[in-house]
């Protein structure tokens, strides 16, 4: 269980962008990369991690517009893994211009993951969890050591918004109570922004969850 993940915060919209590796064999993976991601480069470079992978909890454009940063660095060899269910998502640039933001888009994903599918990291294996909700290909990245990486499915005392395209409230709460809630209240969650939190305090203290 030897897992180390690193958060970085990067953006404009304070995104989590987090490296997650496997201590044994150095290798590791960004998930939602975002603006400004050339920092996780510099970061797994100097603690002699090689990138393998990019994994996108969502097409959202501020979780993968640090993409093409990344690939830079790498020569474009790294494969990038999304759910298909937000592929049209990511073919409108994750809604990047209804925000007024542009950025390069990277390459395409081509890592198609689905529920229940085991992730190499190294000698460790993350499980994909699909949590639709805040869009409908939304996954969570779960470790038996008991830590999962939620994106905008679930926050500190918060849940991901659900007023965008593709979003409903309903799906949402149905993905917390049957991927999230199900697990150990000393599971450690990390989302897409702000600080992380665990499954006990937000099964005790999040008003989503408790109205
Ligand atoms: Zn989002
Ligand atoms: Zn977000």
């Amino acid at each position: 269980m030897a897992l180390e993940v690193v958060r970085l915060v990067l953006g404009p919209l304070e995104n989590n962008t987090y490296l997650v590796a496997d201590m044994e064999s150095k290798t590791a993976v960004v998930v939602d990369p975002s603006f400004g991601s050339q920092a996780a480069v510099e970061v797994a470079a100097a603690r002699g991690w090689e990138l393998q992978q990019i994994w996108l909890t969502h097409a959202h454009f501020d979780h993968l517009a640090g993409v093409a940063e990344v690939e830079a660095a790498y020569q474009g060899r790294l494969p990038v893994g999304l759910h298909p269910a937000d592929l049209p998502l990511w073919e409108k640039r994750g809604g990047a211009s209804q925000f007024g933001f542009n950025f390069e888009a990277g390459p395409r994903p081509n890592l198609i993951f689905t529920h229940g599918q085991h992730l190499p990291l190294g000698h460790e294996t993350l499980e994909v969890r699909h949590v639709p909700g805040h869009t409908p290909g939304h996954v969570a990245f779960h470790h038996p050591s008991g830590v999962m990486l939620v994106g905008d499915l679930i926050f500190q005392s918060s849940v991901g918004r659900t007023d965008l395209p593709g979003g409903s409230f309903q799906t949402l709460l149905a993905s917390i109570h049957t991927q999230v809630l199900s697990l150990p209240d000393t599971t450690r969650l990390l989302p897409g922004h702000g600080p992380e939190t665990t499954v006990g305090l937000e099964r005790s203290g999040n008003p989503f969850l408790n109205g």
